[in-house]
């Protein structure tokens, strides 16, 4: 067993949730691998219809789900309420869809017919974070299980919870037994069991980089393809151009849930010229954020997930300070008894600070200014990360040319967190490895076969 505590209340324990140990991690592989042959052999449809009661059940349960996940990790509740819950809904029902139009393709060459064909992988372990848990499991599931995979899914122990709902609806939508099955317990014991287990034919893992490193090893000793999306340190651009409102508008966002995302633009590199202007607007939107309980509607600053990864952000900025970097705003945590952390602004001594290389996943962000945009964009590009990237401009020209040269695997311009779920997602450099989206994601959960025959000499 281990324990769960809110951040919301973290002296109080929330729950007990029992730690899966070799032997239930053993059980869970062999009951997927005993599923995986009936599973596969229904058609994408069949499938599908699965796929979509499931959908609708998370739509009847979406209140409920939403307090849940909101206690465990402390998400603002309003958000969780009208989009992140209702967005695993939508992931189920977006690869119900696109499994089930899938035509292989289909061409002639050397008098022969090649067809490609999408053949199920096998039972798939899926591995998922503490900061959106409901919503990256069904993310990460919802392709799997329409590919015709089956699945056991190890959530993460600091917020374990909903994956616990997941599998109750499963049930209640009438999935066969062993389709899809959840190991809780910690990444050293439960994950490491299931992702060195030989049956496995893929895993999916969104986490930290130390993490997919290890379990890229077990995934190489097993020749098991694995996809991993990992952390960010995402700029955000604002060229002279730009609707300077807007950009400060976006980039004081970045702080809402504490800077717990991936996907956070937490390098501000803004054009010389206006960041007097832009700073002036961003602190204005910094001043209206309201820090409580992620209960009230009007919370956008919540508790940071864990009083580690609390003590993890303070060490960042302290390092910053002794680093040389300048504190332009925050800089430490609110108040002792509780997860708060200030909303923190750093100007760094230089680009190689660690607090502009390193990812922090907390209210912390940076801010350079630049001359030329070929500065901007080689400050931009000038970490090992590759995950997302932000441009405001006016110029739709430069929209084009400077968001291609953007390295990350999704740009947005004058926007931001924008998703279509058949688009590709993922990272670049250490962000990540494959790609999870649309399609993409359903050739990964399959065995992709040729099948080539001779054309008849009368066709
Ligand atoms: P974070 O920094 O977001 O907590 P982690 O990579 O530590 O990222 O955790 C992400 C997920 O990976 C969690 O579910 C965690 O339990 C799991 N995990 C951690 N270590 C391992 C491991 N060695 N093998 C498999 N899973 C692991």
């Amino acid at each position: 067993m281990f324990k769960v505590h809110s951040p919301l209340k973290w002296e109080e324990e929330l729950a007990e949730v029992s730690a899966g140990d070799r032997n239930i991690s053993d059980l869970a592989v062999a009951s997927a691998s005993e599923a995986f042959k009936d599973w596969a052999n229904l058609s994408p449809q069949e499938r599908a219809s699965f796929l979509y009661r499931l959908a609708d059940l998370i739509d009847m349960e979406v209140p409920n789900i939403a307090r849940v996940e909101c206690t465990d990790m402390a998400m603002r509740y309003e958000s969780l309420l009208n989009r992140v819950i209702p967005r695993g809904a939508r992931n189920f029902r977006a690869y119900a869809d696109l499994a089930s139009e899938y035509q292989g393709r289909v061409w002639d060459s050397n008098g022969t017919t090649n067809l490609i064909q999408r053949l199920p992988a096998g039972p798939t372990v899926i591995i998922t974070p503490w900061n959106a848990p409901f919503m990256l499991a069904t993310w990460k599931v919802a392709p799997a299980l329409a590919a015709g995979n089956t699945v056991v899914l190890k959530p993460a122990e600091w917020a374990p919870l909903s994956a616990s709902i997941l599998a109750d609806l499963v049930d209640q939508a009438g999935f066969p037994p062993g389709v899809f099955n959840v190991v809780q317990g910690t990444g050293e014991e439960a994950g490491s069991f299931l992702t060195e287990d030989p049956k496995v034919r893929r895993i999916s893992f969104t986490g930290s980089c130390e993490t997919a490193r290890k379990i890229g090893i077990e995934a190489a000793k097993n020749i098991v393809p694995f996809t991993a999306e990992l952390g960010g340190k995402g700029a955000l651009v604002v060229l002279q151009d730009a609707d300077v409102e807007q950009a400060a508008i976006t980039a004081a966002g970045q702080y809402d849930d504490s800077g717990q995302v991936c996907l956070a633009a937490t390098r501000l590199i803004v054009a010389d010229e206006i960041s007097e202007h832009f700073l002036d607007c961003f602190y204005q939107n910094v001043d209206k954020h309201v820090l409580g309980s992620s209960f009230e509607d009007a919370t956008t600053i919540t508790p940071l997930i864990h009083p580690d990864h609390l003590q993890r952000v303070e060490a960042f900025v302290d390092r910053a300070v002794e680093n040389g970097d300048e504190i332009l705003r925050g800089g430490k945590r609110l108040d002792a008894e509780q997860l708060f952390y200030e909303p923190t602004l750093i100007k760094p001594a230089s680009n190689n600070s660690e607090i502009v290389q390193n990812e922090v996943f907390g209210p912390v962000l940076t801010f350079q200014t630049f001359e030329k945009e070929e500065e901007a964009i080689n400050l931009a590009n000038s970490t090992e990360y590759g995950l997302s990237a932000t441009l405001f401009t006016g110029s739709m020209e430069k929209a084009k040319t400077l968001g291609s040269a953007l390295r990350a695997g999704t740009v947005w311009v004058n926007c931001f967190l924008v998703r279509d779920l058949s688009a590709p997602f993922g990272g670049l450099g250490i962000s990540g490895l494959g790609r999870e989206g649309g399609d993409y994601a359903l050739d990964f959960h399959s065995d992709l076969k040729t099948l080539q025959i001779r054309n008849s000499d009368d066709s």
